[in-house]
Formats: structure tokens, C-alpha cells, sequence
């Protein structure tokens, strides 16, 4: 049987629908699973997402030639039947399901297990093969849970609000920034948004999507509106020029996967590290890769060659594929555009 996907130069190809997922050089018609942009890059002759993350493909890549499609929604394309299910990454955000003759093959896009009160909440696909990103497939990777989350991040800025500090949170500006912009206590004090992060709000606003309300920082917003604040911004900011504007008194912290690791957390120099991310953690991988029932699995980036092993120990029949999907970083944090 001829595989349902291949990986060429250009991305994931399905010969039988002649389409691509997640390009990344451009190519006639590509599906994309989310907006960040080592998913959703420019210069694609049509592109495909689903109805929520159109708006923000819109925004990052301009006037582009887009069709939308709803999650579990069903389409043929050629010789392939395609659908596109919640990943739970950010809004909007899929995993792509392509059958041909009977065969069921998944692209997962970047995605995580926990329901993070924003994204639709990550849907297990049953498939014969799931092609996976394990950008955090270790042990040493678990994530603080919701509830834990929410109290461990009000706490840190309520105790900087009494001792008449800045609270400056480093997230970047497409999902990980309104997901805690949404755990936030607001009547600590005002939340103040730096401009990438702004820009996004404006765009998930539009379609719909609730956030608590927020300040943009513009160079000439008053002391007072300084006062108790928290301030969300993409990390690169928080140790640049952009970030004195808010004087000496001032704690910082990073919400990423990366906080785990004791070693990065010392060098980033931050206050505080909270242990959370957009992708799966390990638990979060090996569940969802149980849940598809697939037999092949495909990895595609971050500890592959660890993962892989581990997953053929399982019994899984397990490869490595070389894409350029990158995994959540801390200074190009999943490759987005830092500009407002
Ligand atoms: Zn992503
Ligand atoms: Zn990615």
C-alpha cells in the first residue's frame, strides 16, 4: 500500500489529494494546522485552516487566498478524505485526519491534553498512523496543573502589588499570553499588554473569543496606570530597553515547558519560572499517542532520537522525520513574529 503522506523537500505531501500540511516552502494548496508561524508560512498558492484560526492566519500573513473549514467537518480533496479536529494548542489550532482507500493517517500538528480554557480541548483521532512533534519527550517534563497554575500566578503578582512592584510575565503573544491573560485575578490590579500581545487580543476579540480587559503600554501611559499591574509580554521584551520603561522595581517571570529545567531557569535570571506550555508534556505525548491506536508513528521535532527509542520499546513501529517545525523556545518562542 503507497503511504497516505510523504515528506518531501517542501512538507508533509498527500500524492493521492496533491496537497501539502504545514509547508514550509511554498507549494500550491496548503492545509495548516495553526497560525505560528513554523506552521503558517507566506507565499503558499491557497491555503486551508479551520474557520477559528483563519482570522489570525489573516492578520500574520496578510490578504492570502484562504477557504475555512469546521472542526469534524468532512471534504475531498482529489483522492483523500480530509477533516480537521481540535488539538488543543491554541484557538483554532488541528490536527489534520487524511484517509485514503481506507487508511487513516494523522498530522498533529503542535498540540497538548490539557484543556486550557481557551482552545478547544485536544480530541484523540483514531488513526493507523500519528505524526507527532515531541518538543518535551522527557520525564523531567510535567506540567503545574490548571488550578495549581492559577493560584501560583495570582499569588506571585498579588505579593508584587503589595511590595510595590511591577509583575513583568514573559509569554509569547499568539495562545500562551491569553491563556494566562484568562487565569488572571483582575481585581489585583490592571493587566497591561505589550504590543504583539495587544495585537492578537484585538484579532481573537473580533472573533469572539473573551479575555479579560487590558491595557496596550504606549510610551506616554501614566505612572498610576503602573500601579498593581501585570504586565504580559513576548520574553525578548522583558530584558530589553522596552521593559525599563517600568523602573527598578520590578519581578520577572517566564511561563514555558523550559521553566522544568532548574540549569535554565538560573541563566534566564528570571524571579520566578512557571512550569507550563502549549505543547504536551511526557504524560501528555504517551497519552495521546495511546489514544490514537496508531502502529507508525512518525516524530517530527525535539528529543526525537530519546523518543523514539523509547516509543519502539513500546512496541511501536517508530521513525524520526526531519521537518523545520520548531518547539516552543524561549527567545523565538515557537518562531513567532514579535512585531505589534
Ligand atoms: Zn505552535
Ligand atoms: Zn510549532
Amino acid at each position: 500500500m503507497s503511504a497516505v503522506l510523504t515528506f518531501t523537500p517542501e512538507g508533509i505531501y498527500c500524492p493521492a489529494g496533491d496537497f501539502h500540511i504545514d509547508p514550509w516552502r511554498p507549494v500550491p494548496r496548503a492545509l495548516i494546522t495553526h497560525g505560528h508561524a513554523d506552521h503558517a508560512r507566506s507565499g503558499m498558492g491557497h491555503y486551508l485552516s479551520t474557520d477559528i484560526a483563519a482570522p489570525v492566519l489573516r492578520h500574520r500573513l496578510g490578504d492570502i487566498p484562504i477557504d475555512t473549514i469546521r472542526y469534524g467537518e468532512s471534504r475531498q480533496i482529489g483522492g483523500a478524505q480530509v477533516s480537521f479536529h481540535p488539538a488543543g494548542h491554541v484557538p483554532g489550532s488541528a490536527q489534520i485526519r487524511v484517509e485514503v482507500a481506507g487508511e487513516v493517517w494523522v498530522v498533529s500538528g503542535d498540540y497538548k491534553t490539557v484543556a486550557d480554557g481557551l482552545s478547544d480541548p485536544f480530541e484523540p483521532v483514531r488513526c493507523h498512523a500519528f505524526i507527532t512533534e515531541c518538543t518535551f519527550g522527557l520525564p523531567v517534563f510535567n506540567w503545574t496543573g490548571q488550578q495549581d497554575l492559577t493560584a501560583q500566578i495570582n499569588g506571585w503578582w498579588a505579593d508584587n502589588a503589595e511590595a510595590g512592584r511591577v509583575s513583568m510575565l514573559g509569554a509569547y503573544s499568539l495562545g500562551k499570553a491569553q491563556r494566562l491573560m484568562h487565569l488572571l485575578d483582575p481585581s489585583i490590579g490592571p493587566i497591561l499588554t505589550h504590543g504583539a500581545v495587544e495585537g492578537t487580543n484585538a484579532v481573537l476579540r473580533a472573533q469572539g473569543i473573551a479575555l479579560p480587559d487590558t491595557t496596550l503600554v504606549t510610551p506616554d501611559l501614566d505612572k498610576a496606570a503602573k500601579d498593581r499591574a501585570i504586565v504580559i509580554a513576548p520574553p525578548s521584551a522583558l530584558s530589553g530597553t522596552w521593559a525599563q520603561r517600568f523602573g527598578a522595581s520590578r519581578s520577572s517571570a517566564f511561563a514555558s515547558g523550559w521553566m522544568a529545567l532548574r540549569g535554565v531557569r538560573r541563566r534566564r535570571a528570571a524571579d520566578r519560572g512557571f512550569v507550563v506550555s502549549d505543547h504536551a508534556d511526557w504524560a501528555g505525548l504517551n497519552e495521546a499517542i495511546k489514544a490514537t491506536g496508531a502502529e507508525k508513528i512518525f516524530v517530527t521535532h525535539g528529543y526525537t532520537s530519546v523518543f523514539r527509542r523509547w516509543l519502539e520499546e513500546q512496541g511501536y513501529d517508530a521513525h524520526i522525520v526531519s521537518t523545520e517545525y520548531e518547539g516552543e523556545g524561549l527567545d523565538t518562542p515557537d518562531t513567532e513574529a514579535e512585531t505589534p
